[in-house]
């Protein structure tokens, strides 16, 4: 196979996703709370959005897990009767500020980046997120120079599953899709891959699915982007 690119999903994929992301979520729902006057409803908030208090993981088609702000904001407001447009405004300011400070990077994150691109691979990232915190966090992390394109939710270039931000790095990078290689950790990711028709779709267990979650959307599992290396010398 003629690989030449690599689009990642972020959260789950390049960076741990629970580290990451519950910190910054609990910190929203005690703002909601407060701000709503509903003391006591912080548990529930993230209840509803997909977080599973018994296992302390997100459930992988959540809005916790792969949904954006937005949704965030729409599912909160409707359970707290708080304004839409302020609540999505004040977490987009709260998850853009204070997000990328968790972030947690997935092992040895720096290394296989710098590997991948020394094989001469364009690398993009893909991510539900808003494409300022995106930014923010790969900034944070040290790793935003290894990356040509970045895209979010509100890039223009749609949302997950469908096939927009994957036509766009191809565009970007003059790439076809069968040159590329998808790497996500939620169904969305690998659908979308799948969508836009790329040469391989690779399923990662460093975020909120489990292998059988993902076993029938890709190519191939892996327990995390690491072992990447190892499958593109096989193809
Ligand atoms: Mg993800």
């Amino acid at each position: 196979m003629n690989i030449k690119g690599v689009l990642f999903d972020k959260d789950g994929t390049l960076i741990d996703f629970h580290a990451t992301w519950m910190p910054a979520y609990r910190q929203a729902v005690v703002m909601v709370a407060r701000e709503a006057g509903r003391p006591g409803i912080e548990d529930r908030l993230l209840a509803v959005a997909g977080y599973d208090a018994a296992s302390d993981s997100c459930l992988p088609t959540s809005i916790l897990a792969s949904g954006t702000t937005p949704e965030i904001a729409a599912l909160w407001s409707r359970e707290t009767g708080m304004e839409e447009s302020w609540l999505k405004k004040k977490l987009e300011q709260m998850f853009n500020s204070d997000a990328p400070a968790f972030a947690t990077p997935v092992k040895d994150l720096h290394a296989v980046l710098g590997r991948l691109e020394s094989r001469g691979m364009a690398l993009g990232v893909a991510t539900m997120d808003s494409r300022a915190s995106a930014a923010a966090t790969l900034s944070h992390l040290g790793i935003d120079g290894h990356f040509s394109f970045v895209c979010g939710y509100d890039s223009g270039h749609g949302q997950k599953p469908g096939r927009g931000m994957v036509d766009a790095f191809c565009a970007h990078e003059g790439l076809t899709a069968a040159e590329v290689v998808l790497v996500g950790d939620t169904p969305h990711d690998l659908d979308m891959g799948r969508a836009a028709g790329v040469g391989k779709v690779v399923g990662v267990l460093t975020g909120s699915s489990t292998a059988e979650q993902l076993e029938f959307r890709c190519d191939a599992i892996i327990p995390g982007i690491a072992q990447l290396e190892t499958l593109l010398d096989r193809w």
